[in-house]
């Protein structure tokens, strides 16, 4: 129990950007193409929010579940974290 603050979530407001996978006509993510998984993941190997990618929520999913295969066979590095 807490109202700390108010909670306004602005729905789509950044929402202007367009799923690079959709708009690739991509059926599934290769986990093999570390280019295209790349730049999807941020300098200390996290993998970027949907909302900061603009992906959609699908191929967000399977793009976090690429990166996941693709640090197992060692193509990506693992988060960093202290
Ligand atoms: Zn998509």
């Amino acid at each position: 129990m807490g109202t700390m603050g108010t909670t306004n979530k602005k729905r789509s407001f950044f929402s202007q950007k367009i799923c690079r996978f959709c708009a690739d006509k991509a059926e599934y993510i290769d986990f093999h193409d570390v280019k295209a998984l790349k730049p999807l993941i941020s300098e200390r190997g996290k993998i970027v929010p949907s909302r900061i990618s603009g992906n959609c929520a699908k191929h967000q999913r399977q793009l976090t579940n690429a990166i996941k295969r693709a640090r197992n066979i060692a193509l990506l590095p693992f988060a960093v974290e202290h």
